[in-house]
C-alpha cells in the first residue's frame, strides 16, 4: 500500500485536447504517421516493407484511441445525481482501466477501486464512476495523478463525506525496459474527507477493497 496522500488538491479540469474555443481538437494523424515512419527509419527498419507499410496508420489510430480522454470532460458523468436514503459506504471494486504512462508512452493496465460516503444521500450511478476512471486513464498519465484526479472530481461534484480511490497496475515500462520486473504491481491511493481523518473509516474501506488486492 502506498502512503495515504495528505495533500488536498485542485481538480484538474485541464483538457489539453481542446482548442481555445473549447471544441475538441482532432488528432493530427498525418503528423503521427510521419513520426512513426521516422522512428522505423531511425531503428534501421524499412518502413516500406510489406509488414510495416500500414504501421504508421495503425499507430495513429492507436494514439487517437488511447488519448480519447484528452478530448472529453469526465465531469459530465457526475452531473446527474439522485437521492438515496444512504449515508453508508458505497464501493465499486475492480474497475478495469488502460492508460499510457507519460514518461514512455507505453501502457499501464490495472484496476481501480472507488469508495465514497454520500452526503445527504447524494449518489451517482455506479457505472458513472467507471466512466470517470476510464476517461481520466485515456490520457498520457502518471498513476499517482490519475488516482488523485478521480478522487478530486468525486469530491467536487458529489461533495460526499469522503472518498478513497485505490489503484493497482502493472506498468509495461517496468516490465519491458529498465528494471524489467514483470508482475510488479504499483499501488496508489488518494483519500479525501472523512477517510483522511478517521482511521476507522479508512480501515473499513480497505477491508472492503482488500479481497481484490494481491
Ligand atoms: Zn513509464
Amino acid at each position: 500500500m502506498a502512503q495515504l496522500n495528505p495533500q488536498p488538491r485542485q481538480v484538474d479540469n485541464l483538457m489539453p485536447g481542446r482548442a481555445e474555443n473549447g471544441q475538441p481538437r482532432p488528432v493530427d494523424k498525418e503528423k503521427i504517421k510521419a513520426a512513426v515512419r521516422m522512428i522505423l527509419e531511425a531503428i534501421g527498419e524499412d518502413p516500406d516493407r510489406e509488414g510495416l507499410v500500414d504501421t504508421p496508420r495503425r499507430v495513429a489510430d492507436y494514439f487517437e484511441e488511447v488519448t480519447l480522454g484528452l478530448r472529453v470532460d469526465p465531469a459530465r458523468h457526475l452531473e446527474v445525481t439522485f437521492s438515496e436514503d444512504h449515508e453508508e459506504m458505497v464501493i465499486v471494486k475492480d474497475i478495469p482501466f488502460q492508460s499510457i504512462c507519460e514518461h514512455h508512452l507505453v501502457p499501464f493496465v490495472g484496476k481501480a477501486h472507488v469508495v465514497y460516503i454520500p452526503r445527504k444521500g447524494k449518489v451517482v450511478g455506479l457505472s458513472k464512476l467507471a466512466r470517470v476512471v476510464e476517461e481520466y486513464a485515456r490520457r498520457p498519465q502518471l498513476q499517482e495523478r490519475l488516482t488523485s484526479q478521480v478522487a478530486d472530481l468525486i469530491m467536487e461534484r458529489l461533495q460526499p463525506m469522503g472518498v478513497m480511490v485505490v489503484m493497482e497496475a502493472e506498468h509495461m515500462c517496468m516490465t519491458m525496459r529498465g528494471v524489467r520486473k514483470p508482475g510488479a504491481v504499483t499501488v496508489t491511493s488518494a483519500v479525501r474527507g472523512i477517510f483522511r481523518k478517521s482511521e476507522v473509516a479508512r480501515k473499513e474501506a480497505l477491508a472492503l477493497i482488500r479481497g481484490t488486492l494481491r
